[in-house]
C-alpha cells in the first residue's frame, strides 16, 4: 500500500474489511494480513484500486 497514491477512496475496504482497514483516512493492510496476496479478492482490490496504490509481491 503506497500511501502517497492512496486518496482514501475505501474501494478496498469494502471490497474486503478482513484484509483491509483505514488509518488516518487512508486504506491500510491489517497487521498481520500482508500475507493475503494469495486471495483472489486481494488481487481484484489491488486491480480495481483507482489510484494503483495497491501493490503485490510474491
Ligand atoms: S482502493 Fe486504493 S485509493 Fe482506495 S483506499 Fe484502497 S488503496 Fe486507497
Amino acid at each position: 500500500m503506497d500511501p502517497d497514491l492512496c486518496y482514501g477512496s475505501y474501494d478496498c475496504v469494502h471490497r474486503i474489511p478482513s484484509v483491509f482497514t483505514t488509518v488516518d483516512g487512508f486504506g491500510a493492510v491489517l497487521p498481520g494480513r500482508e500475507d493475503a496476496g494469495d486471495d483472489q479478492r486481494v488481487r481484484d482490490a489491488a486491480q480495481w484500486c483507482p489510484s494503483q496504490a495497491i501493490t503485490l509481491t510474491e
